[in-house]
């Protein structure tokens, strides 16, 4: 990474005349507005630091608007009445609408975010696009079910007829964290649409212009007025309000695991329904019959992909001892040859982390890897003219119970472990209190399969990791949290399941 390829970079038109749009607004009941308090926040270029905008700065009063805005909208407005194919046609004009600014939102996103462009122009804005068409696909097949009863008290001659209904749930508050943020508020608001609830979203702080950007594509589509409100601003003020206030229904969450329990406190005032998409230590195995030429790179990827800023990171890998220097060897070698730069750089295959404060954070543990023994490979080192990359680090002779072993880094460390015996790796990744994801490389289908079904994880990859589809429900078992996303599962979050019992 060098100063000069971050000071050649310049987005396309589309983003610098929506950057110039600064400072940007709330969304409120269809109308875009000046936070309550008149303040604004700076967004920046994590690579250069520089400001790329101005976030209006939400506070309780503004999520108070914005939820009465969604409230009314659910209550006496028309989208929860819209027929399901209507619904249906909408969502399918947002997906429209992400393919033809693709490249827009994808820059947006690196500029924001940091993120290598082709992570979101090829797989998270394509994948945000596809939340929306399937969720489209899945409006007009949500159903009920007639049930027969054994009742036998009803009066003489009459029958019983009983059935239930999904009703949607009501007003929703999405928050989202800064890794992924398009694709992840696709993963809120695409069921929630499809259901006919109403939203407020609450991006996270460090990354808000995608969401900004998505809901004025969302207007444009046709939404009725108060369906979609936006609030911008601090986890503590803005989101602390949404997740305590006693007129939102359910709260979708993605983020950090102590966050999602102060999420789960916040609630209990009204008891509202709250999903959550939490952190992860995944654990990546690879199995004396792996071929290491898919798992070595498989591997790399799903530590370094998206500087290892990903929930289901494979950020624990244990490796059958026979293969183990040959499994080092190689990911140390990718890691060496990966390309850090400016995410808008078109041979950048690594971008910074989202700022310098956690550039920071991921380096800490690093050093803390080194105080517990453990041996550095490469990397660790943070450089850039903003302070925010972290070079890909490989790690190995660490005890599991160390820091950087078992807790959650959210950067581009990847921890290697050696095993001999399926019991052993199992017992050895299955010792986290998290349970996201895991992966197994193995070129045997039967032990593979019989593996990941003894893995205390909500998704299981085989021979690949981290691949995601609208279909494929995704979410934790243990502090990774509870609830999915995406797929059938994800609809039924948004979902209240009412019984009709009638004496006929
Ligand atoms: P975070 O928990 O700090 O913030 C997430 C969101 O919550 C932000 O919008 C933030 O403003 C808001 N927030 C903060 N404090 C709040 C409060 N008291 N009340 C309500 N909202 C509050 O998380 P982060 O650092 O932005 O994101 C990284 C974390 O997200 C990692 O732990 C990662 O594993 C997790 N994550 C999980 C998934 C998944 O699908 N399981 C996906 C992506 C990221």
């Amino acid at each position: 990474m060098t100063q000069k390829s971050v000071a050649e970079i310049a987005p396309g038109e589309a983003a610098q005349a929506f950057l110039s749009q600064s400072p940007h607004k709330l969304f409120v009941g269809g109308e875009w507005i000046n936070a309550s308090t008149g303040e604004h926040f700076a967004t920046h270029d994590p690579a250069t630091g520089d400001v790329i905008g101005q976030i209006a700065k939400g506070a309780a009063e503004d999520v108070d608007r914005a939820v009465l805005a969604a409230r009314t909208a659910f209550d006496t407005g028309p989208w929860n009445a819209t027929s399901p194919m209507e619904r249906s046609a909408i969502l399918h004009r947002i997906a429209d609408l992400i393919e033809a600014n693709i490249d827009e939102l994808a820059e947006l996103e690196t500029l924001d975010q940091g993120k290598a462009l082709y992570v979101g122009r090829w797989a998270e804005i394509p994948g945000a696009a596809a939340q929306f068409r399937y969720f489209a696909g899945l409006a007009p097949a949500i159903e009920g079910a007639s049930i027969p009863t054994s009742i036998t008290y009803q009066p003489e001659g009459k029958e019983i007829f009983a059935y239930t209904r999904k009703e949607a749930v009501g007003v929703v508050g999405a928050i989202v964290p800064w890794n992924s943020p398009l694709v992840l508020t696709a993963m809120k608001l695409a069921p929630a649409l499809a259901a006919g609830c109403t939203i407020v979203l609450k991006p996270a702080e460090d990354t808000s212009l995608t969401a900004i950007r998505l809901v004025e594509l969302i207007a444009e589509a046709g939404l009725p007025k108060g369906v979609i409100n936006l609030v911008t601003g601090l986890g503590s003020a803005a989101g602390a309000r949404l997740a305590a206030h006693p007129q939102v229904d359910k709260i979708a969450f993605t983020g950090s695991t102590s966050t999602g329990k102060a999420i789960v406190e916040a609630s209990q005032g009204n008891l509202k329904r709250v999903t959550l998409e939490l952190g992860g230590k995944s654990p990546v195995i690879i199995m004396p019959d792996a071929d290491l030429s898919t798992a070595i790179p498989g591997a790399a990827n799903a530590i370094f992909f998206n500087g290892g800023q990903v929930c289901i990171a494979g950020s624990r890998l244990y490796v059958h001892s026979s293969l183990y220097d040959q499994v080092v060897a190689g990911i140390v070698e990718i890691a060496q040859s990966i390309k850090l730069g400016h995410g808008l750089a078109p041979d950048t295959q690594m971008g910074p982390l989202v700022s310098p404060q956690h550039a920071a954070k991921v380096a800490s543990y690093v050093q803390s890897a080194l105080d517990d023994g453990g041996t550095v490979h490469c990397g660790g080192k943070v450089s850039g003219p903003n302070a925010s990359f972290v070079e890909p680090t490989v790690i190995t002779d660490l005890p599991g119970n160390a820091a950087a072993a078992c807790e959650e880094i959210f950067g581009p460390v990847l921890v290697i472990q050696s095993f001999e015996t399926t019991d052993q790796v199992v017992a050895a990744a299955n010792d986290s209190e998290f349970g996201l994801a895991a992966g197994i490389w193995s070129e045997g289908l039967s032990n593979a399969t019989r593996l990941a079904n003894r893995l205390a994880a909500g998704t299981v990859w085989i021979n690949s990791h981290a691949m995601y589809d609208a279909s494929l429900p995704i979410g934790g078992t243990k502090q990774s949290g509870y609830g999915r996303d995406s797929g059938q599962a994800a609809l039924e979050n948004y979902l209240e399941l009412k019984t009709v019992c009638a004496v006929v």
